[in-house]
């Protein structure tokens, strides 16, 4: 398969879980790969650039971006999936985690836009797709700070897409429910927690990703809401 042949993507938060996944699945359509984590781990994406990048840093995310362009020459695809959770009670959330939540999620994507920016500008087919979440569409309890943080996401995507959809590059927020991966298990949840029955798998947000990335470029798909059909009634 060949649909993104031509293209460079970069992921952030690709080391593992969702970002793994779209990193394999955009390399499987054709395109060129670097892949940004803490570790810097390639999740066996061959050809992939793999290099640690801490999205909290944006000199950081800055040599990842100069790094992509030294080896690919051009950088087309931002996908801004690096992201951290943690669920409790709002008030037994410790002050650690509600920064780390703000520094990754809000603040990373941010940075990460900023830095791939200038180069998406010179790519004659640009997109930015945020992983954000079902919890940056509505309010979800014991979700206070995380919910805080992927409304965040979407507002920077519509955005962006406001400002930059006349210079060529379509934004896009893709707001899965739950997925399992690591993070699912993360602080606060446990395998008996009815939420997490039914998840979704990483494969699923990826063939969502490449879907939006292969529209035709007379249009943009904004968002993308999904979630597991075996999940419990919310309300
Ligand atoms: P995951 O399995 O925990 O993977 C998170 C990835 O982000 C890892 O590659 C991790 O690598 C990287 N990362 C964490 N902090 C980083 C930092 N400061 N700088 C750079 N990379 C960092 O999580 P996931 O489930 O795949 O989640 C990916 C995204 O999907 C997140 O934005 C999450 O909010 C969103 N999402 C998840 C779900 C779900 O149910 N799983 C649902 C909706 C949306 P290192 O540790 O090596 O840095």
């Amino acid at each position: 398969m060949s649909l993104l042949q031509g293209r460079v993507a970069l992921v952030t938060g690709a080391s593992r879980g969702i970002g793994a996944a779209i990193a394999r699945t955009l390399a499987e359509a054709g395109a060129q790969v670097a892949v940004a984590s803490r570790s810097g781990d390639n999740p066996g994406v061959e050809g992939a650039l793999a290099q640690a990048c801490d999205v909290r840093d944006p000199a950081s995310l800055e040599a990842m971006v100069t790094a992509t362009v030294s080896r690919f020459g051009q950088l087309d695809i931002l996908v801004v999936n690096a992201g951290v959770g943690a669920y409790g009670p709002f008030l037994d959330l410790p002050a650690a985690d509600l920064e780390e939540m703000i520094e990754v999620n809000v603040k990373g994507a941010l940075y990460a836009v900023r830095a791939a920016l200038p180069e998406l500008l010179k790519s004659d087919a640009a997109d930015i797709v945020t992983i954000a979440s079902e919890a940056g569409r509505r309010g979800l309890p014991n979700e206070v700070a995380y919910c805080a943080s992927k409304f965040a996401q979407v507002g920077m995507t519509s955005a962006l897409d406001h400002e930059l959809r006349e210079r060529g590059v379509r934004c896009t927020s893709v707001c899965p429910g739950g997925v399992a991966t690591d993070f699912a298990m993360g602080h606060g949840r446990t395998p008996d927690m009815p939420q997490l029955a039914g998840m979704m798998t990483p494969d699923d947000v990826a063939q969502t990703v490449l879907f939006v990335l292969t529209r035709p470029r007379n249009h943009r798909i904004l968002e993308v809401a999904f979630r597991p059909v075996a999940e419990p009634s919310w309300g």
